[in-house]
């Protein structure tokens, strides 16, 4: 018999109104039932929320810090449980999960050595002016099935250091890692501090509109994002998007084919490209094209696709099979706009597989080129100038990241500060961190998360002016 998921809820876990059956991608086998939370349970969610911040928003620094750290203990303690879930449900590699689980505990530990203390902008024989940062209340984060734990490390210590209650909301295709996340912490916060809901896709409008929400920190396509901003409109609520990206990273004429192959195929390919900070496409002088494109074909030819519970797998199925859809149609406008230089895309089934695919001859008029294809399929694009490259490179609706490729760090350099970007890495891609700040750029997203920048995110500034001429 599989196991039974709860909803956290109010400190208690719950059933839900109804299940839905969630599916492993690598073989569509039903990996267990999921319960899926009614309106009424999700109000009592808030509700429950609304009231256990309260008390949480009197807490000293201190304790916040004891419980983010005790949430991480468990985290490590339940490691394999949770890493082992998470391949079922989403397909990863278990490598993989084990990273993204122990990159969460990581997370939890690092922010809660972070602090907001008062900061003194004047002080003068006139006034002395304190910023003091505040919580907000409750914060709902919306979580995509991309990174279902590793992606609750961008909401659930930031929001609880600064004196937030949370929320969680997994996607519905892969829900069961984060309900037994919310299991394992059922007696580490206090009822209501951390609640657990998942949904059939029916309840993000609710959560996001809810009068007694104060911020939502979402996670996902643009264009749910848009519907966030609208649904939060009414009550002017504090947002957080991080949303779609269409990375390009530039590849100079300098380069070693070699090595600019491997980082490019590393950080285009990871996650089996579903990752909103990949290489999405790639500008390549003209000087090493061929050699770079000769470079990814071997690499993407060696690469071991298969079931991620599987020892050596390298790379494991799209998450689901809408994706999987949307993927296969990414590679036939490859095949119809470029040429494909590796072996055949499709795996035989079950499961929703697509083996690493470069694309060469393409140009950017190409939806494959646009468009976010989130999926393992990689573009490679022939440039002539420099000047060109930054052009086509920063002619996007989005702005997440990007990457510069050169031995030269002066050259790398000046075409980084003239991309536009969220995040722009040099020689590398994807390198983020609890302390490094993620601001992304354009449709790509609103507001900051990580990092000091972050967790001001989570506060409300309120600004003490004291009269000293009295
Ligand atoms: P999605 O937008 O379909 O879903 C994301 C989440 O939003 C899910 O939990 C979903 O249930 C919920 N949702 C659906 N309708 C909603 C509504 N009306 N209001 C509120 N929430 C609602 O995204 P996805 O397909 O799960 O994820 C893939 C996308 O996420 C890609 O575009 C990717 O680039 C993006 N992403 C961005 C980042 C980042 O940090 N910028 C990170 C990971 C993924």
């Amino acid at each position: 018999m599989t196991k039974k998921y709860s909803l956290l809820i109010n400190g208690k876990l719950v059933d839900g109104a109804r299940t839905i059956d969630i599916l492993n991608p690598a073989t569509e086998a039903v990996v267990a039932a999921c319960p899926v939370a009614s309106p009424q349970q999700a109000d009592e969610a808030v509700q429950a929320a609304k009231a256990a911040q309260q008390v949480w928003a009197r807490t000293s620094i201190d304790e916040r810090r004891q419980v983010l750290n005790a949430i991480a203990d468990r985290i490590e303690q339940n490691s394999d449980s949770l890493a082992r879930l998470l391949t079922a449900e989403q397909g990863k590699p278990l490598g993989d999960s084990n990273f993204e689980v122990g990159y969460l505990a990581y997370t939890l530990r690092q922010i809660s050595q972070l602090n907001l203390p008062v900061e003194v902008s004047e002080d003068s024989d006139r006034r002395r002016v304190e910023i003091h940062y505040r919580p907000l209340g409750v914060v709902v984060g919306i979580i995509p099935w991309n990174f279902p734990i590793g992606l609750i490390g961008n909401k659930l210590p930031g929001a609880l250091l600064t004196g937030n209650s949370v929320i969680i909301k997994p996607a519905p295709t892969t829900p069961l890692s984060t309900l037994l996340l919310g299991e394992i912490l059922v007696d580490v916060v206090p009822p209501g501090l951390v609640n657990v809901i998942a949904d059939a896709n029916d309840l993000g409008e609710q959560l996001t509109r809810h009068p007694d929400v104060a911020k939502i920190s979402f996670t996902g396509s643009t264009a749910t994002g848009r519907k966030v901003m609208e649904a939060a409109s009414p009550g002017l609520k504090r947002l957080t998007l991080e949303l779609g990206g269409n990375d390009p990273a530039i590849v100079l004429d300098d380069v070693d084919p070699k090595t600019a192959a491997a980082g490019i195929f590393q950080y285009s390919f990871v996650n089996s490209g579903q990752i909103c900070v990949a290489i999405k496409r790639a500008y390549v002088h003209t000087g090493v094209y061929d050699a770079v494109v000769d470079e990814l074909t071997t690499l993407a030819n060696q690469a071991t696709v298969g079931d991620g519970s599987q020892q050596g797998v390298q790379f494991g199925p799209i998450q689901n099979q809408r994706q999987y859809e949307k993927a296969l149609h990414y590679l036939e406008i490859g095949k119809r706009d470029g040429r494909v230089t590796t072996g055949d895309p499709e795996l035989k089934g079950p499961g929703y597989f697509i083996k690493p695919t470069i694309v060469r001859d393409i140009d950017d008029a190409s939806p494959l080129v646009k468009e976010e294809q989130f999926a393992p399929i990689l573009p490679v694009i022939r440039y002539e100038t420099e000047e060109d490259a930054i052009e086509r490179a920063n002619s996007s609706e989005f702005g997440l990241g990007a990457s510069v490729w050169s031995r030269s760090s002066d050259r790398a350099a000046d075409v980084a500060s003239r991309l536009d970007a969220g995040t722009v890495w040099i020689n590398q891609h994807l390198d983020l961190g609890p302390t490094i700040p993620l601001a992304p750029g354009k449709q790509s997203g609103l507001g900051v998360e990580m990092g000091i920048e972050g967790l001001k995110h989570f506060c409300q500034m309120k600004v003490i002016n004291i009269s000293k001429q009295v």
